[in-house]
């Protein structure tokens, strides 16, 4: 076999895939391949959005990323946005719909299809790809690149490197990318966690362990509000979780404070006269009873707990004003420390990655190394939840393809 490219990419995941069809779209008579460690291609594809694949969001816009790069995304966002994603797709087949909340899926429902549309366009422009593949070393050779796996090696004259970050190691997530690009001089900012449950310190969680609500999550440093968010908090055994606190562990720090508002659209003033109007109803049930038609019972009870009351034997009726505020106070404040993230197991992206700096976003060109490109979460970028990870995978994949 020749072993000759004039692109190589490694990693065939959402970026690296969509980058083979944009080079091949725009200058066929390119030879392209992928190089991947799996044994097929497209993995981590498969099982985003609870198998759906949410693939972008009609609200795309750089305030919903972390990370060095996220300024530089900002300029290509305009033109790249989701109406443009949409439109690429549907040239490759796949019809999409958006929810109320402008998460967009495949109106198949199904991940699998948007992997088809991509492996089938490979296939069809003739992007080469080799699987089961794992890399030695990559080196510079003249103005292109040495890659040499256990079973051949390779020659390219630019090279793209699209392996994702070490989130999700059993879909395929790996440091390898960073690893690499550090050897060619770049900085890298470590991989850390995020898309994540968070560990917290709390005693009454453990009765909580299962349990969900909807409600407001506030991040909270020192007396300052860093980040809030609405939606169904996951109550599990040492941490919180749920989409809106996977929100919050893009900016979470150990040391940090998670805020629990249960009731958000009620103040605590209207709270407290509830409860008193509770008081008089339920008087003569024991004092867990006072949230009955408001909250499950176990949240119920760890509320009272977190404000200090502890004999569930006594009745409404005994319950001061002073203690009936306390529990208006802790429906809208249980404070939950933050200890620290849930680990890469468990996460669905990365913050960490190459500088964003060091990388054009005109291109997705190294800046320090001719040749070279770097798409998807290698770069230290990461969206929140909603479509975001994948809209910037495959857009910043399609940018390096296009300038290849
Ligand atoms: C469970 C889960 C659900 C998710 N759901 C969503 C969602 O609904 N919407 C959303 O926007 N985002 C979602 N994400 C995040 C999204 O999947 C990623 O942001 C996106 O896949 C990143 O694309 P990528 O191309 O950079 O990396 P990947 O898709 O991870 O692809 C990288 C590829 O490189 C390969 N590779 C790694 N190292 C090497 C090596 N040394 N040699 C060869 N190949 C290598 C890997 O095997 C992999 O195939 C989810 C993530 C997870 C884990």
């Amino acid at each position: 076999m020749n072993n000759r490219f004039d692109a190589l990419i490694i990693g065939a995941g959402a970026s690296g895939m969509m980058c083979a069809i944009a080079a091949k779209k725009k200058n066929p008579h390119l030879r392209v391949a992928i190089i991947e460690k799996n044994d097929r291609v497209g993995k981590k594809l498969l099982a985003t959005g609870n198998g759906r694949c949410n693939l972008t969001n009609q609200h795309i816009d750089a305030v919903k990323y972390a990370g060095s790069f996220r300024n530089q995304a900002r300029s290509f966002f305009s033109q790249y946005d989701c109406a443009f994603l949409r439109g690429y797709f549907e040239t490759l087949g796949l019809l999409t719909y958006a929810d109320d909340a402008g998460r967009v899926y495949p109106i198949s429902r199904q991940a699998s299809s948007v992997l088809d549309v991509i492996r089938f366009g490979c296939e069809r422009l003739g992007v080469e790809i080799f699987c089961n593949e794992t890399i030695c070393s990559l080196k510079k050779r003249g103005v292109g690149f040495v890659v040499k796996t256990k079973e051949r090696e390779f020659y390219s004259d630019k090279l793209v490197i699209a392996c994702g970050s070490k989130a999700a190691p059993k879909l395929g997530g790996s440091a390898a990318g960073a690893d690499f690009l550090k050897n060619f001089g770049h900085s890298v900012i470590p991989f850390s966690p995020a898309l994540c449950p968070l560990s917290v310190k709390s005693d009454i969680l453990k009765s909580l362990k299962g349990l969900r609500a909807n409600g407001r999550v506030s991040l909270l440093r020192g007396t300052q509000t860093v980040k809030t968010e609405d939606g169904e908090i996951q109550f599990a055994d040492g941490a919180l979780s749920g989409i809106c606190v996977f929100n919050l562990s893009l900016y979470a720090k150990q040391g940090d404070v998670i805020l629990v508002d249960l009731l958000n659209n009620n103040s605590e003033k209207k709270l407290y006269n509830i409860l008193i109007k509770n008081k008089k109803l339920f008087s003569q049930l024991t004092m867990d009873n006072l949230l009955t038609g408001i909250l499950q019972k176990r949240l119920a009870q760890a509320v009272m707990k977190a404000g200090g009351l502890q004999d569930f034997s006594r009745l409404c009726d005994d319950l001061t004003d002073m203690e009936l505020k306390k529990i208006a106070k802790q429906l809208k404040n249980m404070r939950f420390e933050i200890g620290g993230k849930a680990g890469f197991e468990q996460a669905q992206c990365a913050m960490g990655g190459v500088a964003g700096k060091e990388i054009d976003e005109k291109t997705m060109q190294s800046k320090k190394v001719r040749n070279l490109f770097v798409c998807g979460e290698a770069i230290d970028i990461c969206g929140e939840c909603g479509g975001f990870n994948l809209h910037f995978a495959f857009v910043s994949g399609l940018i390096a393809g296009e300038h290849l």
